[in-house]
């Protein structure tokens, strides 16, 4: 028996979906039609700050408890369902949008700069993903001030 294909290869975004249930709400449970979908919306935005979507999984996996909290098992059916309601777009921030981000940062603490970009939704991913690094740029510039 060939060794190397007894082993039974477990691809990171088939262990995410196994953690969390291997089931649509609707109660589909084929794993052929099941899809990890980003709460928020806009996924491809979440792809863009990492160099693969393999990099992306083990993220998700490493830091599973606070990344699932953005995460939930969708089907196809049902992912085609919630793109039509939202009516997800592709769109990406326009001019309007990153005048948003033209508001002094440093006159801002975290909390409010993070409140003010979790108002557009366009910006709800890359909030999320950019809390932590926000707060420690905020704490050394604190710091640094003192
Ligand atoms: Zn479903």
């Amino acid at each position: 028996m060939n060794k190397e294909k007894s082993v039974i290869q477990i691809t990171v975004r088939e262990q995410i979906l196994e953690k969390l249930g291997n089931r649509c709400r609707c109660g589909e449970t084929n794993t052929e039609v099941l899809q990890l979908d980003h709460k928020l919306g806009q996924g491809y935005l979440e792809k863009q700050f990492f160099k693969s979507r393999q990099e992306m999984f083990e993220q998700y996996l490493k830091e599973f408890e606070y990344e699932s909290k953005y995460l939930q098992i969708l089907c196809f059916n049902c992912n085609v369902k919630k793109r039509n309601r939202l009516q997800e777009t592709k769109k990406r921030p326009g001019i309007n949008d990153i005048k948003v981000l033209n508001k002094p940062f440093d006159e801002a603490n975290p909390a409010e700069v993070i409140e003010l970009l979790w108002n557009y939704p366009q910006f709800r991913p890359l909030v999320r993903r950019q809390v932590r690094m926000i707060q420690r740029i905020y704490k050394e510039v604190q710091e640094n001030k003192e």
